[in-house]
């Protein structure tokens, strides 16, 4: 078994891609999982309308359920919305319900209507019974308030890349909103992770793929890829995570591979001095 340290403090990632279908929720409930198989304690946001992550963590998120939506429009606090997943004592989520779709128009004409989200997380992790080693939010793909609130949350953007045609398309776009959050909202953001996903060795485009990834972002790919497997997506209909579906898969392993890379990066640039910010 491998064995991992947790810094003590929480690191907060938005797990974001404007393209659909990337891999994003799967990342989110896998990684999510697998740190808590690790011993961390983990809450995953669901702040997709479609509350994917919710259901592939086995979170009942029915229209009366307390959501993310209840949070981000009346205010209630994140402890009274919060849920456990059955898959492990240490694996949290604020489920997201279907009124969501509506949040991002009702969104515009709320006060500090980019700041929502960060205060609400603020104010959970102030609470002297909040432990968490992670936040994980699972972003839609599209960039409007939502997404906007959970850049302004996180200080790192995690980005699934699609081992797939077109895998860099929009990427420059993402890299600019980022820029664009930092400069107006969010000073810390700064991507401080990629992981290659639905990764097919047999094919000569997933290696293109992955090498071109790797050369413009040696510091962020993570050396663990995720291959293609049909375990992975099989686990949400169960309402589990492939960790506690099956957790002797390719799949699950290598979900389990990247999660200690994650810990292991401790949030921190790396590369050495030439990267280091805020004088740590
Ligand atoms: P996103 O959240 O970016 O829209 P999802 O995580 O929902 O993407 O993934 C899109 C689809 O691809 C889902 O049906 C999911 O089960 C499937 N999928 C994701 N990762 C893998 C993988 N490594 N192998 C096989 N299927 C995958
Ligand atoms: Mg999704």
């Amino acid at each position: 078994e491998v064995s991992v340290e947790f810094s003590g403090r929480t690191r907060v990632l938005t797990i974001s891609n404007q393209k659909g279908g990337v891999g994003k929720t799967t990342t989110t409930v896998n990684i999510a999982a697998a740190i808590a198989a690790l011993g961390g304690r983990v809450l995953v946001v669901d702040l997709d309308p479609q509350g994917n992550a919710s259901t592939a963590l086995g979170i009942p998120h029915d229209a009366d359920t307390p959501s993310i939506y209840d949070v981000l429009i009346d205010e209630f606090p994140i402890a009274d919305v919060v849920q456990q997943s059955a898959e492990s004592e240490r694996l949290f989520c604020v489920p997201s319900t279907i009124h969501l779709a509506g949040a991002e128009i009702e969104l515009v004409t709320q006060v500090a209507r980019e700041q929502r989200l960060k205060t609400a997380i603020d104010d959970y992790l102030a609470r002297e019974d909040t432990r968490l080693d992670f936040i994980l939010i699972d972003c839609p793909p599209s960039l409007g308030l939502l997404t906007i609130n959970a850049f302004t949350a996180a200080e790192e953007v995690f980005l699934p890349i699609q081992c797939e045609y077109y895998a860099l398309e929009g990427l420059s776009q993402l890299l600019g909103n980022v820029r664009m959050i930092q400069k107006h909202l969010n000073p810390r953001l700064r991507l401080s992770t990629i992981l290659l996903t639905m990764y097919d060795g047999r094919t000569k485009l997933s290696q293109q793929v992955a090498e071109e990834v790797r050369s413009h972002f040696p510091e962020e790919v993570l050396s663990t890829m995720i291959p293609r497997s049909v375990r992975i997506s099989e686990a949400p209909s169960f309402g589990q995570t492939v960790i506690a579906y099956d957790g002797n898969s390719a799949g699950a392993i290598a979900y389990r591979e990247a999660a200690v890379e994650i810990v292991r990066r401790d949030g921190r640039p790396t590369g050495g001095e030439s990267r280091a910010e805020n004088g740590e």
